[in-house]
């Protein structure tokens, strides 16, 4: 491995949002998200024996303009799920 950043640069090919096609170039664009993947016992994990679950951070990109609409949360498998900011500008539902 003489090279480690080059899994991270995969994950950050490009912005997060799988509706966008905008190609990663700089840090200073957009926000990055890191996620501690394996903090949780996965079930999926085959190896249900590991005391030392393998922790990796994952970085995923969301480029400046879904930024200002969406963000990134992150569900209960450490998948990346984009999410609206806030509420479409509209007249909140009186229930
Ligand atoms: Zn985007």
């Amino acid at each position: 491995m003489c090279n480690p950043s080059r899994g991270l640069k995969a994950v950050l090919s490009k912005c997060v949002n799988p509706e966008c096609n905008a190609p990663f170039h700089y840090l200073r664009e957009g926000r990055l998200f890191r996620v501690d993947v394996g903090k949780k016992a996965s079930p999926k994990a085959p190896a249900a024996n590991s005391k030392k679950p393998v922790r990796s951070v994952e970085y995923f990109w969301l480029c400046g303009r879904c930024a200002n609409h969406v963000t990134v949360k992150f569900d209960e498998a450490d998948a990346p799920v984009v999410v609206p900011l806030k509420p479409a500008a509209r007249t909140a539902v009186a229930s």
